[in-house]
């Protein structure tokens, strides 16, 4: 039976155009006009892109598992002091689900990628303004309760989804309809000078996860004498942290590929540890938050602002209309040319590397 499934053949790095390419990663890439039906397909297929899927597909449904006994467990609907952590457990299931997604689909079309990764920068902008929302809640030192810092932290967290999102979304084709149009797709940054965007998405993202984490960071390394909740939670907060440095430093060394180019493009590769390293970070930020919650508590609910809809929802469904209005902006000019250049882009089929300006 398994042998009528066909699955789709791997190509070289010289035989896809470059918007496909990866840094030191020589094979395994799938056809790069793969239809539906063969992405999904590629899940099932060793390519340089299986495992980016599964490492952060099956962290989606451990995270919704989460989401769903806190809803069960606990009294959510009239216990307001838990809709911070729904909210960032729903952004911890967004932010998989968009880049396995964006993962298993991008080499459908140059347009579907990039439409795919906007979708992606989108969903991780929403998980950094969950952080601050659960930080703003439960995590802020005790010194910093009620203090001007705590009252315009979240708006500045929206504010910092905004910024993430469209950078992020800048940095692979520039402005839409200035940097790059119906007529011409070309890869304005990664193309003329690949490390100034991929400059500009480290920037996007180590932005707001910087500014969110000011609490936390002052809270562990910075406060002294009273009021610096110095509590047992703090080992998680600093595996957390360790783990998102780490996190970060493979994104943006590709490291172990960059040392032996062709010898990671199946198992092992930056991307793939990058996935791996920021889940389990993102699993050890969940287990600190949830026992921050539970042992602050009281004094919480006591002394700090009152959690309301505004606050945790409110400022994430304004969140989530920002980023998809940006993306949607970002993926209009490439929208419209998907119907208007159709024929131009089958004629353009076969998998022949060619330079960035292949549209
Ligand atoms: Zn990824």
């Amino acid at each position: 039976m398994l042998s009528l499934i066909k699955l789709p053949r791997v190509f070289t790095i010289h035989q896809v155009p470059k918007v496909f390419h990866e840094d030191s990663i020589i094979s395994g890439y799938r056809h790069p006009r793969s239809s539906a039906t063969d992405c999904i397909l590629s899940l099932f297929q060793l390519t340089n892109e299986t495992l980016n899927i599964w490492t952060h597909f099956l962290p989606t449904w451990y995270f919704l598992w989460k989401l769903l006994t806190v809803v069960l467990m606990r009294d959510v609907w009239s216990d307001s002091f838990t809709w911070p952590l729904l909210v960032f457990l729903m952004s911890c299931c967004v932010y998989p689900l968009a880049s396995s997604c964006a993962h298993t689909f991008s080499t459908m079309s140059t347009r579907a990628r990039h439409i795919c990764f906007f979708f992606d920068y989108g969903a991780l902008s929403l998980y950094s303004l969950g952080s601050a929302i659960t930080y703003s809640a439960y995590v802020i030192p005790d010194k910093w309760v009620n203090s001007l810092f705590h009252q315009y932290y979240i708006p500045i967290a929206v504010v910092n989804t905004v910024i993430c999102t469209a950078l992020a979304c800048y940095s692979r084709l520039g402005l839409p309809y200035i940097q790059y149009n119906h007529h011409s797709i070309k890869r304005f940054s990664e193309c003329k000078s690949p490390k100034f965007g991929k400059f500009l998405r480290i920037l996007a993202f180590a932005l707001p996860y910087l500014f969110d984490n000011i609490p936390l960071f002052y809270r562990l390394y910075l406060c002294v004498g009273e009021g610096c909740t110095d509590n047992d939670t703090n080992a998680l907060h600093h595996t957390h942290i360790a783990l998102a440095f780490l996190t970060a430093f493979l994104f943006a060394t590709h490291l172990p590929e960059r040392l032996a180019p062709g010898s990671f493009d199946y198992i092992g590769h930056s991307h793939q540890l990058f996935h791996v390293f920021g889940i389990i970070g993102t699993h050890f930020q969940m287990e600190a938050i949830e026992q921050d919650m539970v042992t602050r508590r009281p004094w919480l609910l006591t002394y700090s602002l009152p959690i309301t809809f505004t606050n945790t929802l409110g400022a994430a469904l304004l969140s989530v209309t920002l980023s998809l209005g940006i993306i949607f902006l970002f993926s209009l000019p490439l929208l419209w040319s998907a119907t208007r250049g159709e024929h131009t882009e089958k004629t353009q089929s076969h998998p022949i590397a060619k330079g960035c300006q292949y549209h």
